[in-house]
């Protein structure tokens, strides 16, 4: 007989622990299946990330990490220390927010899903573990990270990370990221796991397989004069580490019950220190999607939704990336920074609005899922929905037909610095709904 839930979370990185946990804290019965195998590592975590953390009552998971440490960045020419980030330990920090989700009433699961046997828009999923139990959900959320399957991937051009723990002269204290001919590196002091060195080179530039090739390949990127022998006198403990780290758009429409989150949407490229802020914030959009599916909404809604913030976030990211690349004009000519710099296009990394105009797009209120109308202007290319609590379609109709003192000073103010004082014109308010409709059916 196989085990019913409203919803099943494959996957326990930091993704689906948050989003099982914040399933749990909305009333939902929910399965997160994990097999809990985190190899131990060391990443960045910003404070975005902390103050999530903490707003949410998380606190606990901060103890795998370390207060912020200096960052010292060498690229582009510059060579300087700014505030940094946190450094978490990954394996105590997956195991610490998997532990909080089992606190808040979710059902753990510790082992593989295999397969999906059944997936049914109308009837939800059906799904196989690795130890043979058989488990049924009307949703299920894909949090298997760079693991999950995926259909459609567009991506641009892949970095292969080789990662370990240092033995040899001891690291300054703190992060630093460095960028060098082959790639770059990034290298951290945490003081109860020790040093960390992280290369990032072009995946296709590894010649054979195992740990006898990447040892190789480690040697080859530390041994380049731009190094000055710092690393001469360093070996590794224990295994290196090899993972995919480039920039991958995995799931970009919605194909219910199925919803995919963290880097099973959007696989981010390490280069950008986004990827737990992904995880996490896409755990926590996920919330209303599943609240208003399972309480019988409109599927479009979470299609749409899910699709304008995935592929905006990958675009986004490769922007944002492919600036960082371009910053480092001094190692152009090589091969991982000529391919990086051109990738994807040349368009603007953020959002760029020119005119005023209202949009429908599906936002979250009250943590359900709304078809609503949005106000894009130049300050606010993302568009706005509500202005001091209220609707900015209302707040525009108040201004314009003249009964403005029924609307908060604020929100009128809000108005006035965008050059509205009486709202949108009619002419426009008419142009532009046209324009939305063009710009949905696109
Ligand atoms: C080399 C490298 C360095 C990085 N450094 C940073 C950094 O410094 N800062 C930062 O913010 N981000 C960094 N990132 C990105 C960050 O690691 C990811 O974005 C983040 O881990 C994504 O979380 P997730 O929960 O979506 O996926 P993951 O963390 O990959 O979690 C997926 C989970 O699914 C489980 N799983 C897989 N298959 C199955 C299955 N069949 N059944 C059940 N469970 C399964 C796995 O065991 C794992 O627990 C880095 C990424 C790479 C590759």
């Amino acid at each position: 007989m196989a085990a019913c839930f409203d919803v099943a979370v494959a996957g326990g990185g930091p993704a689906g622990a948050f989003a099982a946990r914040e399933l749990a804290r909305a009333g939902i019965d929910v399965v997160l299946i994990d097999p809990a195998t985190t190899r131990p590592r060391l990443e960045g975590l910003g404070e975005r990330v902390a103050h999530i953390l903490k707003q949410k009552g998380l606190e606990d998971a901060l103890q795998a990490a370390s207060a912020p440490m200096r960052r010292s960045v060498r690229w582009a020419g510059l060579n300087e220390t700014a505030n940094g980030e946190r450094l978490v330990r990954r394996h105590d920090f997956d195991a610490t927010l998997r532990q909080s989700a089992l606190e808040t009433g979710v059902t753990v699961r510790t082992t593989r899903l295999r397969r999906i046997e059944k997936a049914d828009p109308e009837t939800g999923v059906t799904l196989t573990l690795a130890d043979g139990e058989t488990i049924t959900a009307k949703l299920m959320i894909d949090a298997r990270g760079r693991q999950a399957p995926s259909t459609t991937r567009q991506k641009g051009p892949q970095t292969l990370a080789i990662a370990g723990r240092l033995s040899g002269p001891a690291l300054p204290s703190g992060t630093r990221v460095e960028a060098t001919p082959q790639g770059w590196v990034w290298s951290a002091a945490e003081p109860e796991f020790g040093p960390w060195l992280q290369i990032c080179i072009d995946a296709d530039d590894l010649s054979g397989a195992g740990q006898t090739a990447l040892k190789e390949r480690m040697r080859t990127f530390l041994a380049q004069p731009h190094f000055a022998g710092r690393f001469d006198a360093c070996g590794f403990e224990g295994d290196l580490l090899a993972r995919s780290a480039g920039l991958v758009l995995s799931a970009p429409e919605l194909s219910l019950p199925v919803l995919p989150i963290g880097d099973a949407a959007v696989a981010i490229d390490p280069l950008s220190g986004h990827g737990l802020f992904w995880a996490i914030s896409s755990a926590l959009a996920a919330v209303p999607s599943v609240l208003t599916l399972l309480e019988g909404g409109d599927p479009v809604l979470a299609a749409r939704f899910y699709r304008h913030r995935v592929v905006g976030t990958f675009w986004r990211q490769a922007r944002i990336g492919r600036d960082f690349y371009r910053l480092e004009t001094d190692l152009a000519v090589h091969p991982f920074w000529a391919a990086r710099a051109a990738w994807p296009d040349n368009k603007p990394a953020h959002a760029v609005a020119d005119d005023i105009r209202l949009e429908r797009r599906v936002i979250v209120d009250g943590n359900r899922l709304r078809d609503r109308e949005v106000l894009i202007t130049p300050q606010d290319p993302e568009g706005v929905a509500f202005v001091c609590g209220l609707p900015v379609r209302d707040l525009l109709d108040l201004s314009r037909t003249g009964a403005k003192e029924t609307a908060p000073a604020e929100a009128l103010r809000w108005l006035e610095s965008r050059g509205l004082p009486s709202g949108l014109p009619d002419q426009s308010l008419k142009t532009n709904q046209t324009h939305t409709r063009m710009r949905e059916t696109a």
